[in-house]
């Protein structure tokens, strides 16, 4: 067990912001995690459990236990013809899952090729990318209990999964820390999923495999996001609003280039970049913080920002996005202060 105590979490947050945590705790397996959770003093402390931090944005330095898991390793655990079920360690990078099912032919996880974070994180959020989610391939997520000590493992259905959400966001439910997914790959598949324009038209006339998709998708990002290794970001600070047929129907009726996209029970999901950009805010420079020139939806630290600043602009365009259209945008990012 790793234990660190007033512990810089620069490098452990995309935004870069140079924010320390009282103590840093990093457990390298099961056993080592249930010591942590029964111990009194984890029980009467302020505590997160974090995994690359490329989702938070800590508002100040964390007065408490920040914890991280070092579990790795991927498994496969059952094959069939068709199929491989593969066990991944929650502290595994997300995108090294991928490249390791891509390489081995595996399909079902190309379109989420380098989207930042850990495996487990990855379950929590079910991370999103041109037209996939990982809801559609998990088979089992397992955690612990934080208050119990006592290990569950969830099934897709009690993993209750909807748009950047699951079970485990619901504040009121009981903390759980994720320590293993288990994701269902295809061995040859033969479907894939384009349904996003740009990717589309990159791969137009091209013979298709897991690999060709995720070259694809890794140019795309490249060309549209900011890297946090060189720009303080955390991806999309937004998540893209829904709204109902009638609101919709509202807006476009002032605004007919409106882009929309069908979302769950005849709802319709805008895109909160457009929102953002019609703004005026894309591009724009505050000082320390900004808009990404080439994304509405990404606010980048430029070096010196707190992250009271990047809220404070985060709060300038939901409001202003509120006065324009009547539409309110929520954090994808997660605020910990
Ligand atoms: C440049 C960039 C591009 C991005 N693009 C996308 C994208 O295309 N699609 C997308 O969906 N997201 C995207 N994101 C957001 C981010 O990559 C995902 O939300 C990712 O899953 C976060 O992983 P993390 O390990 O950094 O988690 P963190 O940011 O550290 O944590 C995220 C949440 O998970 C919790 N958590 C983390 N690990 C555990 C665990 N083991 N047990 C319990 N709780 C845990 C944390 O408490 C927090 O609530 C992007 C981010 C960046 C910086």
């Amino acid at each position: 067990m790793r234990i660190e105590e007033n512990f810089s979490l620069e490098k452990w947050n995309t935004f870069r912001l140079p924010v320390s945590t009282r103590w840093f705790m990093e457990y390298a397996d099961e056993e080592e995690l249930q010591k942590i959770l029964r111990d009194e003093y984890f029980q009467e402390n302020r505590s997160i459990h974090i995994g690359s931090g490329s989702n938070l944005l800590f508002l100040n330095d964390f007065n408490g236990i920040v914890l991280h898991s070092a579990i790795r390793g991927m498994e496969v655990v059952e094959e069939t013809e068709t199929d491989v079920i593969l066990r991944v360690g929650a502290a595994e990078v997300w995108d090294d899952v991928v490249a390791y099912a891509v390489s081995a032919g595996w399909g079902g996880i190309e379109n989420l090729s380098h989207i930042p974070g850990e495996a487990g994180a990855a379950a929590i959020q079910n991370i999103g990318a041109y037209g996939r989610e990982i809801q559609e391939v998990i088979v089992a997520v397992e955690a612990w209990n934080q208050l119990t000590a006592e290990k569950r493992v969830f099934t897709p259905e009690e993993c209750r999964y909807a748009y950047r959400h699951s079970f485990f966001k619901d504040e009121h439910n009981d903390p759980y820390i994720i320590t293993y997914i288990v994701i269902r790959l295809t061995k040859a598949p033969q479907t894939f999923c384009l349904n996003y324009g740009l990717l589309q038209k990159e791969l137009e006339g091209k013979a298709l495999s897991p690999q060709r998709i995720r070259e694809a998708v890794i140019g795309i990002r490249a060309s549209k996001l900011p890297d946090p290794e060189v720009v303080g970001n955390a991806g999309s600070y937004f998540m893209n609003p829904v709204v109902s047929a009638i609101d919709f129907e509202k807006i476009k009726a002032s605004y007919p280039e409106l882009p929309s996209y069908p979302a769950a029970d005849g709802r319709v999901k805008l895109s909160a970049g457009w929102l953002i950009e019609q703004c005026g805010f894309k591009g724009k420079r505050y000082g320390s913080v900004g808009v990404y020139e080439k994304q509405a939806l990404v606010l980048v630290n430029f070096g010196e920002a707190s992250g009271n600043d990047i809220a404070v602009l985060a709060e300038s365009i939901r409001n202003a996005v509120r006065n324009k259209f009547g539409v309110e945008l929520m954090p994808e990012v997660k605020y910990v202060g």
